[in-house]
């Protein structure tokens, strides 16, 4: 299972990138000895370790088994890890990019003014409390500065994001902004463009919209951003089969 699953995922990323390079009309890559040998090294090794690690089946042996992580060097200025938090059972999982300075200090995701418009999406639009969802980003320590995280960061921490999803199995994964989205779909992915179409990680399809941030950092141009989010926020609802609270 294991294996397939980690399978679909290359194969899907793969998919991703030969569209990304159609739109820009180039051919397909062929595949060479080298090409495979790229796809070893540099995108099959860190995305998904060997299996040398036996993460545990439970978030809060998961949790435990972070422990106080010093996988990467976003520990050195992190004051709180920020796991997670919602329901184990959750059918609805969102993915951030990482833990701002609020969500740094409570250890807690999605609490400042991003977090509270993601609230307002949870409960005024779909009708659920944050208890009934899950939340999380691809990074558990605040990047420095709020910058992006890095590589060898993201790779530290990936594993315990795929073992989250393993544990939960929600029906549907929502992407939160551009860093998630390619983290989880591919490099290839561009958030404008595949944003409210239907996509698949680990075999759990998910939908990729825009990070709360971005419709904060830009006032002029709320209400359009908010109406795209909303409208993808709808298809999540139709495929739970959940009515949300208003229109
Ligand atoms: N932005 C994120 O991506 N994650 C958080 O937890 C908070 C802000």
């Amino acid at each position: 299972m294991e294996t397939e699953e980690e399978i679909r995922e290359v194969f899907g990323q793969l998919r991703n990138v030969m569209k990304a390079h159609k739109e820009m009309g180039l051919d397909p890559p062929p595949v060479s000895k080298e090409a495979l040998s790229y796809v070893r090294t540099t995108v099959s090794k860190p995305l998904f370790p060997r299996g040398e690690v036996d993460y545990p089946d439970s978030l809060e042996a998961l949790r435990e088994f972070l422990g106080n992580c010093e996988r990467c060097k976003l520990h050195k200025s992190r004051h709180k890890i920020v796991f997670g938090e919602g329901s184990p059972r959750a059918r609805l999982v969102f993915v951030g990019e990482g833990p701002g300075r609020e969500e740094d200090l409570a250890g807690r995701p999605f609490i400042g003014e991003a977090g509270a418009l993601l609230t307002k999406i949870i409960e005024n639009g779909m009708g659920l409390t944050r208890k009934d969802v899950y939340i999380c980003n691809v990074v558990k320590c605040r990047p420095p500065g709020n910058r992006d995280p890095e590589r060898d960061e993201i790779e530290a921490c990936l594993p315990f994001l795929r073992q989250q999803i393993r544990i939960i199995k929600p029906e549907v994964l929502c992407t939160l902004g551009r860093i998630s989205t390619q983290e989880l779909l591919g490099k290839g992915i561009k958030i404008t463009k595949e944003r409210g179409k239907w996509h698949s990680f680990m075999g759990i399809p998910l939908m990729p919209t825009y990070h709360p941030a971005f419709i904060v950092r830009n006032p002029s141009r709320e209400r359009e951003l908010k109406g795209e989010v909303w409208q993808d926020v709808k298809k999540i609802m139709g495929r739970l089969g959940l009515g949300g609270t208003k229109k």
